[in-house]
């Protein structure tokens, strides 16, 4: 799940973006309005977090122009606690949800994970195939009910297959799903993540295969099926 991170104040933006990493998501930051819009016209984005003051404009300008060209993103607007007419009013112009500032990032998450639950949005609690779990809440990864340990980008990679079973999933996809503006990712990268993420599952004795489908992409299969 790919979200778009809007927000000037540099430090709350560093610590806001590692708390949505740690949780499984792939985000781009960015700190002002243009940057946000240029961002929305070449992404498409799972769901976006919205400080309304920006340096070069109201946050509200972006919520307008993505509900203008009839994007449906979830978008979670942040907000100063004196604002309580604003809120209503971003509400009304499209806003799915508001956080008054300051928050706790375990609020940011449940909300969030509220708005890409919501109908249209996909997010179940749990995500498996064959021996094969997900539980996303807490984002762990298990073999037949045994703890299987991944980092952060394999869980990103398995949550990937697991909204796909059985179905190709390509390169392109996977760089979108997985890294961030500011992650190199190099020619190898993907097959080198695949490789690691397909070793897991054998050492950990699961009966899913991680197959590769030479220049097309890759697909998860429950081989017991
Ligand atoms: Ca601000």
């Amino acid at each position: 799940m790919r979200v778009l991170l809007v927000e000037d104040n540099a430090r709350l933006r560093a610590l806001t973006q590692r708390q949505l990493q740690d949780a499984g998501f792939a985000v781009d930051a960015v700190g002002e309005l243009a940057e946000a819009d240029a961002a929305t016209r070449t992404e498409t984005y799972d769901a976006i977090v919205l400080d309304l003051g920006l340096p070069d404009g109201d946050g509200g300008t972006l919520l307008r122009t993505l509900r203008g060209r009839g994007a449906a993103t979830p978008v979670l607007v942040l907000t100063a606690r004196d604002a309580l007419d604003d809120r209503v009013a971003h509400l009304d112009a499209g806003a799915d949800d508001y956080l008054v500032k300051p928050f706790a990032a375990a609020e940011l998450l449940a909300r969030l994970r509220a708005l890409l639950r919501r109908p249209g949005q996909a997010l179940p609690g749990r995500l498996a195939l064959g021996d094969l779990g997900l539980e996303m809440a807490a984002r762990a990864a298990d073999i037949g009910g045994r703890p299987l340990a991944l980092s952060r980008r394999e869980l990103a990679l398995l949550e990937l297959f697991l909204r796909r079973p059985g179905r190709v999933v390509t390169k392109a996809e996977i760089e979108r799903a997985i890294y961030a503006f500011d992650d190199e990712v190099t020619g190898n990268t993907i097959e080198v993540l695949i490789h690691r993420l397909r070793r897991r599952l054998a050492d950990g004795g699961s009966r899913v295969a991680l197959e590769t489908l030479r220049g097309i992409g890759y697909v998860m299969r429950d081989t017991a099926a």
